[in-house]
């Protein structure tokens, strides 16, 4: 079968990126082709972006975009099919996609309303050329699209909204909603209506065809009050209609065979010279697993736990590695405990891509305590590069590792260990398995090796998502 997708998202790999919703949009079409789904994906032309459109045909012109004009230029970037949102009243100003200098842009609303109404215009009435048959949201500021098909009509076009992460949910004060070109009818709370103002997230998931987020299990926890953020009775309510497809990673990017030097499954010698290369350039002698973090240093990510289970970890022959940055005070509690620790535990603040390659090539082991973790991707690169994750079992960190324990050990089946709940308690006994699991070597030549076959690229959700667009076309 297969037919065609217009994604709609306010960031894409590689023109525009803040975090991981843009990585996503970026890898879907590549992925999806292969299944029969041709995808373009829209977005704002921001400022940025106006030069890579030189030559680039105009597809779609409206007269009246909330102040000004508004027209669609069509190319493709490193692959990827896109339709740019021309409109330079709301897109060619400075700062990022969300804010400048200043703070986030006053008329956040009103620029996100007009990319998801042209997303509408063209998902009903289709380019000269092309017509869809599925609009693909994503997140609040894609949030309105399936709205406006379904209050202005769909002209056959089918809705799917994605929820990357549901802390944002585009709020806007209730006497915008004629402004926004929404019905009076949508101003209750069945609907669009927020505490007294407009969610366009909100308006999305009562709306859409069908909602994902990306993993299911943050699917189902975002319908607890937990989780949910205000928006769990949306969610339960549309219950029938929600699923959970996992995001992939880039597997040519995160790539144990082009690391320096290269690795894979069957020849780890590569793996234990980087391991050699990772103690000495951060002064480590560790006898026993050597862990890393590489993570937002936040209360969300769980980087609180460690100063109270590293110290029996070190006891009891481990290392560990931690790069990143964020809440300040977790920032000096990580170089407190490589002061503590020296020779043992080493701490990189800040962000730095190239050293987070070399740590999941030499590292045995990451750690990824998190308290709620929608799919998270290092635990994947912990796979792929037999680095075993030791997670949480929560969100996507549960949908992705496969816990060592009696069972999983006696069907072959385990690729690293979980803990629950997310305290030091549990996250200790964890580390204190690690350090059991590696003093056995064919038991930890298990696990690796397992852990390293574990699929985790995009054909798999790819194929879920195709799935998903067949069944609600067909
Ligand atoms: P989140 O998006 O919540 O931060 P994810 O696990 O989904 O968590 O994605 C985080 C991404 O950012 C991963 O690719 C991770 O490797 C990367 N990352 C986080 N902190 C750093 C850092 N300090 N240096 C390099 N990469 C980092």
């Amino acid at each position: 079968m297969g037919g065609r997708v217009l994604s709609v998202a306010s960031e894409c790999v590689p023109l525009v990126k803040t975090g991981g919703l843009a990585d996503v949009v970026g890898a879907l079409p590549a992925a999806l082709a292969v299944t029969g789904w041709d995808m373009r994906v829209l977005l704002p032309c921001y400022r940025a972006l106006k030069a890579q459109t030189a030559g680039w045909p105009v597809v779609w012109e409206e007269g009246d975009l909330w102040g000004g004009p508004g027209r669609v230029l069509a190319g493709t970037v490193a692959g990827v099919p896109v339709l740019l949102l021309d409109a330079p009243h709301l897109f060619d100003r400075d700062g990022g996609p969300y804010s400048s200098l200043q703070g986030e842009h006053p008329d956040n609303a009103i620029r996100f309303a007009a990319l998801s109404w042209i997303a509408a215009q063209i998902a009903r009435e289709g380019l000269a050329d092309w017509k869809p048959d599925v609009l693909h949201a994503h997140d609040w500021q894609a949030g309105l699209a399936p709205a406006y098909l379904a209050y202005h009509g769909n002209g056959g076009c089918k809705s799917v909204l994605t929820i990357h992460n549901i802390a944002f949910q585009g709020w806007a004060p209730g006497h915008m909603l004629g402004i926004l070109r929404l019905p009076g009818h949508a101003f209750h709370t069945d609907a669009l209506e927020y505490y007294g103002g407009i969610s366009s997230l909100k308006g999305g998931l009562v709306t859409a065809d069908w909602i994902t987020t990306v993993s299911p299990s943050y699917a189902a926890e975002l319908m607890r009050p937990e989780f949910g953020m205000g928006l769990q009775g949306v969610l339960a309510a549309r219950g029938p209609v929600v699923s959970g497809i996992l995001n992939g990673v880039d597997t040519s990017v995160w790539n144990p065979g082009a690391e320096e030097p290269p690795f894979g499954p069957k020849s780890l010698a590569g793996k234990v010279s980087a391991r050699a290369s990772l103690c000495q350039e951060f002064g480590l002698d560790v006898p026993g697993p050597l862990a890393i973090v590489v993570s937002r240093l936040t209360d969300q990510k769980g980087i609180d736990l460690l100063p109270a289970v590293v110290p029996d970890f070190v006891l009891g022959g481990g290392g560990l590695i931690v790069l990143g940055s964020g809440d300040p005070g977790m920032e000096a509690a990580m170089r407190n405990l490589a002061a503590r620790f020296p020779g043992r535990v080493a701490v990189r603040i800040g962000y730095d891509e190239s050293l987070s390659h070399r740590l999941f090539a030499g590292a045995d082991a990451v750690l990824v305590p998190s308290r709620f973790e929608p799919c998270g991707l290092t635990q994947m690169y912990g796979l792929r590069y037999g680095t075993l994750p030791v997670v949480s079992l929560v969100d996507g960190l549960a949908d992705t590792v496969i816990g060592a324990n009696p069972a999983t050990l006696a069907a072959g089946a385990a690729t690293g260990i979980t803990f629950h709940p997310v305290d030091t308690l549990a996250f200790g006994q964890a580390l204190t398995q690690l350090l059991v699991l590696y003093r056995q070597p064919k038991l930890w030549a298990k696990l690796r090796s397992n852990a390293m076959a574990h699929p985790v690229g995009w054909e798999t959700s790819a194929a879920a998502y195709a799935a998903l667009y067949e069944r609600l076309t067909g």
